[in-house]
């Protein structure tokens, strides 16, 4: 495993001192929280040498991160996250991760890298602890200033990965943390990072040449084969038969797409289980070294699919289009600046990426989409013409800042059923889960909530005080292009830094 440079000497063992206040803390966190810092310890010793675990803060499908606190020489006390891996991550994933952080991050916006623990299958990385809420508790709250100040400084952490030709591939609102009282951002999470064909990072190299030989079908973001025509499927007994994604190239995949059948691909997803943890062999020798062992290298990787959430990917994710470059990132950055412009969280709600297509087709427009898909090599059939959609009378919609077009045929806007809470009474972090679309009903325009006039007057004070009332054309524009359908003229997180938008924030460098 590549060496992770270690600032251990200003942490010291904190197992004495600490040891009183353990048992106080941890009746607050509830009993599986417990066990499982238990078996943290347990698999992991040497994290109880020098922090007490605190709490889990996050949980997903291939780590859980914990609170931990350490106590410095100094003797003043710093938290700390943990991130153990599940130990069947394929140690060249591992390693992946590890070296985007300890490369690139630390600074611009990119969450750094204190320590990595290992023993055994067990990874777990130390990081600084950036406190935070998540988006959608917040959403409702944010003023367009904080917006503008939240998009820019997502943008400038993906300049900088970027520059070191880390694609992220996993750009959401979760991803990047924001404390809002400091002003402190970062983005985590190289889980699922790739690299350029010129990337600087020699693990993600070895990440490609992995994938190609490993899995040809299921890279690991490209469960799609499966998806692909399960989607269709859904599509069609869902409502209208909307879309069908075919490579124009392959004729083959054009009818298992048409018929929404293609057992042989459905099969092998739906019988890929994760693997399990693979015991560690006796002779593996690379514990305590800085090296991965062939043994360890050759253990079976984790089949699942990595992938993100579908309402993020850019139309050349979706399209599984093989070409994918640092673009994709600036796609997701679009979606979140629509989500943050429109005030609903998330805004594409799709379970898979099919359907996830057909909301960016809502949104941008079918016909739109259609031909940038051919410019990356992709065809589209689409049963019905979408129109692009306006996007300041979009998000104002969807603030409830302006009343809905009458004609719903005209301008089928994404659903709305009801203005959003933000009535002074109600507390900021109020819930306000309502995604902007959801893949049931993305084409159904529900009737509007009848308190919808009286939830406008009421906002209208407070919006203005947010600066909702003065939304510059600029945000708009800014938003039009990082939400480029074609990747190949898609702005750039650099350009958009450069923006309008931006022009009292640019450095004077
Ligand atoms: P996963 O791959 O499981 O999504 P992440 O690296 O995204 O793992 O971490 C999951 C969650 O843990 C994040 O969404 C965030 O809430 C929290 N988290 C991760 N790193 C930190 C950190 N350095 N400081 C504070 N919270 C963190
Ligand atoms: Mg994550
Ligand atoms: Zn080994």
């Amino acid at each position: 495993m590549e060496v992770v440079p270690v600032h251990t000497e200003t942490i010291i063992s904190t197992e004495e001192c600490l040891k009183p206040e353990r048992t106080n803390r941890r009746s607050k966190v509830s009993r599986d929280v417990e066990t499982d810092i238990e078996l943290l310890y347990k698999a992991v010793p040497q994290i109880g040498k020098v922090f007490r675990i605190i709490d889990k803060i996050g949980e997903g499908t291939f780590s859980s991160v914990y609170l931990g606190e350490a106590q410095m020489h100094d003797r003043s006390r710093q938290k700390f996250a943990l991130k153990h891996l599940i130990p069947t991550s394929h140690p060249t994933r591992i390693a992946a991760e590890l070296q985007c952080l300890t490369v690139a991050g630390g600074r611009e916006n990119v969450m750094g890298v204190t320590y990595c623990f290992r023993k055994e299958d067990h990874v777990v990385i130390v990081m600084p602890y950036l406190e935070h809420r998540a988006i959608v508790d917040i959403i409702s709250s944010l003023s367009f200033e904080e917006v503008r100040l939240y998009i820019y400084n997502l943008l400038r952490a993906l300049k900088h990965i970027h520059q070191f030709g880390i694609i992220h591939r996993d750009i959401k609102p979760n991803n990047f943390l924001y404390n809002r009282k400091t002003k402190e951002y970062a983005l985590v999470d190289f889980g699922l990072a790739q690299g350029t064909a010129d990337t600087q990072i020699d693990l993600l190299k070895d990440l490609s040449g992995l994938r190609k030989v490993q899995r040809p079908v299921f890279g690991e973001r490209n469960m799609n084969s499966c998806t692909l025509v399960s989607a269709t499927t859904k599509a069609s007994s869902a409502q209208t038969e909307l879309v069908k994604v075919v490579k124009a190239e392959d004729p083959a995949n054009r009818r298992y797409s048409s018929t929404g059948r293609g057992s042989s691909l459905k099969t092998q997803g739906a019988n890929q289980k994760p693997q399990r943890a693979v015991p560690l062999s006796a002779t593996c020798s690379c514990y305590n070294t800085d090296r991965v062992c062939n043994i360890c290298l050759s253990r079976k990787q984790q089949i699942a699919p990595r992938a993100g959430t579908p309402g993020f990917r850019a139309p050349e994710v979706l399209t599984k289009c093989p070409n994918q470059g640092t673009a994709i990132d600036v796609w997701s950055a679009g979606v979140i600046l629509l989500s943050l412009l429109s005030g609903r969280y998330p805004f594409f709600k799709a379970s898979d990426d099919l359907i996830a297509l057909s909301q960016i087709m809502t949104i941008r427009g079918s016909r739109e989409t259609i031909q940038a898909a051919k410019a990356f090599g992709k065809s589209i059939v689409c049963s019905r013409e979408l129109p692009r959609q306006d996007l300041r009378v979009l998000c104002e919609t969807l603030r409830a800042r302006r009343p809905s077009p009458d004609d719903d045929d005209v301008t089928p806007l994404p659903q709305h059923n009801g203005a959003i809470s933000r009535k002074p009474s109600i507390p900021e972090d109020t819930p306000t889960h309502r995604p902007a679309i959801k893949q049931e009903d993305s084409y159904e325009h529900t009737p509007l909530h009848t308190e919808r006039t009286e939830a406008v007057t009421m906002e209208t004070e407070k919006e203005e005080e947010g600066g909702w009332g003065r939304v510059p054309d600029e945000a708009y524009d800014l938003l039009d292009r990082l939400l480029e359908l074609n990747p190949a003229t898609r702005i750039t997180a650099a350009d958009a830094l450069t923006h309008p938008l931006f022009t009292d924030l640019r450095p004077l460098t």
